[in-house]
């Protein structure tokens, strides 16, 4: 499979450091490398980040981008949100472990929104989002960032901006390989 050339991502707007919600200054650029759900491979090139306030390194997001995660966004929510018509070309092991991951965090997650939702003073948060809630993940995650498509991204941008995001060990390990 052939690899696009790189080019530049620039994210819209500026955001608050993750670390302290100081102001950041742009430091340079990291190739990141993402496969998209026509089994394509493109090469983006990433802003390096650096907080003002203490000088911990970030790096900028695209939306349709996950940490830590080989294929874009859309593939990965293609694939939860259809798990037996989807036609994303991964493998069996890949697709298992995006399973596996959202389901291991799905709790972890919710628990992140619901603390932002708190903090942003948001109104009418649901209380009832338990795992012993007997609606599925994706019904529990989809109240409270809607089920429309771009849910995935919708949840995984504001955990990275307040540094909630987990680097589990299985994802540490596909950047790697
Ligand atoms: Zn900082």
């Amino acid at each position: 499979m052939k690899t696009r050339l790189a080019f530049l991502v620039r994210g819209a707007g500026r955001i608050p450091s993750p670390c302290c919600g100081k102001s950041m200054s742009v430091i340079g650029t990291r190739n990141r490398k993402s496969k998209k759900s026509s089994g394509e491979s493109c090469v983006y090139s990433i802003r390096r980040l650096e907080c003002d306030q203490c000088e911990k390194i970030h790096h900028e997001l695209p939306d349709f981008l996950v940490p830590y995660k080989r294929y874009e966004s859309e593939c990965i929510e293609a694939v939860l949100s259809n798990p037996n018509h989807h036609d994303i070309p991964a493998d069996e092991s890949t697709l298992f472990r995006w399973f596996e991951w959202f389901h291991s965090l799905i709790d972890y997650w919710i628990g992140c929104l619901i603390s932002i939702m708190h903090r942003t003073k948001q109104e009418n948060i649901p209380l009832d989002l338990t795992s012993e809630n007997p609606e599925t993940a994706l019904q529990r995650l989809g109240r409270l960032v809607g089920d429309a498509p771009g849910w995935l991204g919708r949840f995984v941008r504001p955990i990275v901006n307040i540094n909630l995001w987990l680097h589990t060990r299985s994802a540490f390990l596909s950047e790697l390989g």
